[in-house]
């Protein structure tokens, strides 16, 4: 990919403190090569959060000349669909990084890890427990008290073997053992007292089909697959700080010839959205939205639906940068990233998006302009395209007001207005209907003002238009913040009760003719009103375009 970052930009100096124990270990000769690796469980689409570890990932490893693996953490075959694989490659690939031929699935170490468990139950460091699941809670202690030693805990090296490969034959039914690791019950951190390292499971994986029944844990899978990589630094967010001793016991006691080492940084949330993939699973299966790709969501699906281009959200990552802080970042932050990246990208267009009919008397019946306009006001190599101007046209109904406010610089009874590109028209006339409301304005134009300033006054008002017969409907999507909350589950409250119903709006709006054969995921500016793309529901004749993010902060304002 053209734009994707690549390691000719590297910093020259670490930006944050993963970057800084990278540089510190190839400085030191610890490491003549960064291996990382993002690892992705295929149980949902990859949010922006994830575009975070994404970025930090590849990024962190490109920029000092190493690479980073995509591996599919795939170790619980209840929750995994294939359906989610192709979105996550789809979507790592669209934020702009390769993993080339390193594409892994930790299912596909299977064998290994269980050729691992056995390796620690003839060392003596695993058991087969049969204690029930309740029971293991009870076992297990609290915080302020030690746990205490199974039954089992004790059993005999041989009686394990046979027990666990009876396990993976599928003699023994869910539930009735568990392969545990043997490392202390009286430790102070919960997780190395004696975990799960296996559980039996007679389900069907998507990526390894029927070839097991006994399923290895996530703490247990994740260290081996790092290790048989050959990853240098694993990285991965706040909540496995406390696994990181099991971690390390896990790579300390077997050979597997590398010792990776896991850095903890913080996660991503953001204002207004959830970020956990059960809680976006639940809007999905519910119908809250119309699907994992439904604009309104943190997903790169949804965000590259709306219109967002990747190099906007990688230089949001890059802004919000690596901590161990836990914070709530503000959607203004993302947005503006968004901004500038189309800003500088977008050709312009004129859409209006609640039509007002304006008809210019002093126009004949049938008089057509065919006004050149340029695509982009800073970029002429964007190019230019054909506006037609005619008697009859639609301009914002909220560019007109019958009592101006304050500062209005727009269309008032008896006043003037230039229309963008074209002539400076004055109203002359308001006509409404029986309810007493606007529906068109008569107005007459100055033919001396195409392209130059009226004589003898001032013009300050500048709005937009399109041509009443000539411009083309559409269905224009208006979205809002998801929920009406920064935190929309502050105070315990259930975040399904915090939705903002008012966070899609769609309106049948007018756009320039020259849209006609816009394809899917272009993206415009609409001059004065905020940046579209075309959506994939889009066709020709029924057009329809999201509003990707409006030109302005209007956050506490909405539309
Ligand atoms: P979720 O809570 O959304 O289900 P997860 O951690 O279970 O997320 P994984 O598929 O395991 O999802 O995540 C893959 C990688 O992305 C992991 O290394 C994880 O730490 C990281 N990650 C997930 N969510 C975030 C986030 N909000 N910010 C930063 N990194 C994240
Ligand atoms: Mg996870």
């Amino acid at each position: 990919m053209a734009d994707a970052p690549s390691g000719s930009s590297a910093p020259s100096a670490p930006s944050d403190f993963i970057r800084r124990i990278i540089a510190d270990d190839l400085r030191t000769g610890k490491h003549d090569h960064i291996l990382t690796r993002f690892p992705p469980e295929p149980n949902g689409y990859l949010h922006i959060g994830h575009a975070k570890s994404i970025c930090l990932n590849f990024g962190s490893s490109l920029e000092v000349g190493g690479v980073c693996n995509l591996r599919f953490d795939d170790t619980n075959p209840e929750k995994e669909e294939q359906e989610y694989i192709d979105s996550i490659t789809r979507d790592v690939r669209w934020l702009g990084f390769d993993w080339a031929d390193r594409l892994f699935f930790a299912s596909d170490y299977f064998e290994k890890v269980y050729e691992c468990a056995e390796e620690l139950i003839r060392k003596g460091l695993a058991y087969v427990d049969s204690l029930s699941a309740e029971e293991m809670r009870e076992y297990r202690g609290t915080l302020t008290q030690p746990g205490r030693e199974s039954p089992d805990r004790h059993r005999p090296v041989e009686e394990n073997l046979r027990l666990f490969r009876e396990m993976r034959a599928g003699v023994h039914p869910e539930g009735k053992y568990v392969l545990r690791a043997k490392i202390d019950m009286a430790a102070p951190n919960i997780n190395l007292r004696d975990p799960v390292l296996y559980r039996v499971k007679f389900a069907t994986h998507h990526h390894v089909g029927d070839a097991w029944c006994l399923y290895p844990m996530y703490d247990f899978t994740h260290p081996i697959s790092d290790a048989l990589e050959g990853i240098t630094h694993s990285v991965c967010t706040l909540e496995f700080e406390d696994h990181r001793p099991l971690y390390d016991w896990v790579v300390d006691h077997l050979d597997l010839g590398c010792k990776p080492r896991q850095i903890e940084f913080s996660r991503l949330s953001l204002e207004y959205t959830v970020m956990s993939k059960r809680k976006l699973n639940l809007l999905v299966k519910e119908g809250l939205v119309s699907g994992w790709d439904d604009p309104r969501l943190p997903t790169l699906a949804g965000m590259r639906r709306r219109g967002y281009p990747p190099e906007a959200i990688r230089e949001f990552c890059a802004r919000i940068g690596v901590s161990k802080a836990d914070n709530r970042v503000e959607v203004g932050q993302l947005e503006s990233c968004v901004r500038e990246a189309l800003d500088a990208s977008s050709p312009r267009a004129m859409a209006v998006l609640r039509p007002l009919k304006v008809v210019i008397e002093t126009l004949p019946e049938g008089h057509l302009d065919r006004l050149t306009l340029g695509n982009h006001p800073k970029r002429p190599e964007l190019g230019q395209r054909s506006v037609p101007l005619t008697r009859d046209l639609f301009i914002e109904a909220d560019d007109f007001a019958e009592i101006s406010p304050k500062g209005f610089k727009r269309l008032v009874p008896d006043g003037e207005v230039r229309l963008r590109g074209g002539y400076v028209i004055r109203c002359r006339e308001v006509v409404k209907n029986e309810a007493g409301e606007v529906v068109e304005l008569r107005c007459t134009h100055d033919p001396a003002t195409l392209g130059a300033d009226p004589v003898g006054r001032k013009v300050r008002g500048v709005i937009h238009w399109v041509s009443a017969d000539r411009s083309l409907p559409a269905s224009i999507r208006l979205y809002d913040r998801l929920f009406l909350r920064p935190d929309p589950e502050e105070e315990g409250q259930d975040f399904l009760t915090m939705l903002n119903p008012a966070s899609l709006e769609t309106v049948t709006g007018r756009v320039e003719p020259s849209l006609a054969d816009a394809p899917p995921e272009a993206r415009f500016q609409f001059e004065r009103v905020g940046y579209f793309c075309v959506d994939q529901d889009s066709r020709p004749g029924a057009l329809v375009f999201n509003r990707t993010v409006t030109l302005r902060d209007s956050w506490a304002g909405g539309n």
